[in-house]
């Protein structure tokens, strides 16, 4: 059933793209509304529970992938390296603060860019900036920049072949926690985390073994629950997405489990507040540095005014340097409002800076230190520091700087392939993992 009419037509939409053809948009809207679900509503609400139960600090969030995916990107080894290194990861969370974690990938959807200038200009020329492939082409062309309708759709089929292999790789075996080993191969391994990788792998296979023999049944440990969110940007696409579910009657925006709306994008009376309060799936809000108390009681009362458990997480992403200073009056506003919230700490997006040669990146030991103030804050209130969220990749790449392998300035152009924002890579991520697994087993403590 078509949602349409639920939504406000009349509100200001930010960060929309200007598609030169109404009637494509039109027909490219169409389509998609005559296509299945990505996902499912009873899935969205199992993924509401488990958000609850981390707002209670009894699981850990984890949420990553790319800042931009691609079409060109979504290859079956792109596509498992991010799996494998957010299973990772979780393990490591996992097996150190005995909390479960909640997987989420910041995939099959994740296409579309809000960007702080509708241009570009390179010697003399000015097009339309990148806005995801969900918009345009990045290559510096006319024809390429131009916003063409029809990469919706091919969003919506990339989606879909991503979330197949995702359902393929967490349901069919290849998650099973008995794999854990075989997880870390192919990757070109730092010998620091693979061994401490290693060691805790060994741990994990005898205490399964150990299970096993006390007569737990192995078959339990085959699949993992593995959740898709993006940014609900472009709103013609979440729009033709959103279906009534038969089951409740209810609105849900059925291309991902999650969708969270953007620091650019959450004005109250804009059109992403209005849909964002309309779907029922768990949301996600950013939250910058500029975030009062007053806007985080507001969008409580917006988004989640019957205060309903996992409903609502707010990401933060304040920078390193004002985390410590800007997270506790907004963690104590929704204290006060006796509202349950998940708090969940982008380390990424208040980080960023230009290096000498122009690219844009991020130093391992900011992101480490923004989560380490996040937990800090949580500690000095009496709140649960929720999870992470955190751009990455499955691969080697050069984007962000320090870490074990001690990236630096100079390496940024070895292997540079974001689209968009840098990425952690494989073994930073597996190190923030394990950095992050001792905060969280301290603040159990
Ligand atoms: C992002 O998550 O890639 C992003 C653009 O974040 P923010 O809205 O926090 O700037
Ligand atoms: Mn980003």
């Amino acid at each position: 059933m078509n949602a349409n009419s639920l939504f406000n037509s009349g509100l200001i939409a930010a960060q929309q793209p200007s598609w030169p053809d109404a009637a494509a948009v039109k027909s490219a809207v169409a389509e998609l509304e005559s296509f299945p679900p990505l996902v499912f509503a009873g899935e969205c609400d199992n993924l509401k529970k488990r958000i609850a139960q981390a707002a209670s600090g009894e699981a850990f969030w984890l949420q990553g992938g790319d800042c931009a995916e691609t079409f060109v990107g979504a290859t079956a080894d792109s596509i498992r390296n991010r799996i494998k290194t957010i299973l990772q990861m979780a393990a490591v969370l996992q097996y150190f603060s005995s909390l479960p974690v909640i997987k989420v990938g910041r995939m099959a959807g994740q296409f579309a860019k809000p960007r702080s200038n509708d241009n570009e200009t390179r010697d003399g020329l000015t097009l339309p900036a990148y806005r995801g492939d969900a918009v345009n082409d990045i290559e510096f062309t006319k024809e390429s920049r131009t916003p063409n309708p029809k990469r919706l759709v091919q969003v919506y089929n990339t989606s879909a072949a991503t979330l197949n292999l995702v359902r393929a790789f967490t349901q069919g075996g290849f998650a099973d926690l008995r794999q854990v080993h075989s997880w870390n191969k192919g990757f070109a391994a730092d010998a620091r985390f693979s061994a401490r990788y290693e060691e805790m792998a060994n741990e994990i296979g005898r205490a399964l073994q150990f299970m096993q023999s006390a007569g737990v049944d192995p078959e339990s440990f085959k699949s993992v629950d593995f959740y898709s969110s993006h940014e609900a940007l472009i709103l013609e696409y979440e729009k033709a997405l959103t279906r009534i579910d038969s089951r409740t009657n209810n609105p849900y925006d059925v291309s991902a489990h999650f969708v969270w709306i953007g620091e650019r994008t959450r004005q109250l009376d804009g059109a992403h507040m209005d849909f964002a309060e309309k779907i029922h799936n768990p949301i996600g809000v950013k939250l910058g540095p500029k975030t009062t108390a007053e806007d985080v009681s507001a969008i409580i009362k917006r988004l989640n005014p019957s205060n309903e458990p996992g409903r609502l997480t707010f990401i933060t992403r304040m920078g390193a340097g004002l985390i410590r200073e800007k997270l506790p009056s907004l963690v104590e506003a929704v204290k006060k409002s006796g509202s349950v919230v998940l708090w969940v700490c982008d380390p990424m997006h208040g980080n960023t800076y230009e290096a000498p040669s122009g690219y844009k990146t991020r130093k391992f030991d900011d992101v480490l230190d923004e989560v380490r103030g996040f937990f800090e804050v949580h500690k000095k209130l009496g709140t649960h520091p929720g999870g992470i969220h955190i751009e990455l990749t499955g691969d080697d790449v050069t984007e962000c700087v320090g870490g074990g392998d001690q990236i630096s300035h100079e390496d940024l152009a070895t292997r540079y392939e974001s689209a968009c924002d840098p990425r952690l890579n494989h073994t930073q991520s597996l190190e923030l993992a394990f950095l992050v697994a001792e905060m969280l087993r301290d603040h159990k403590k």
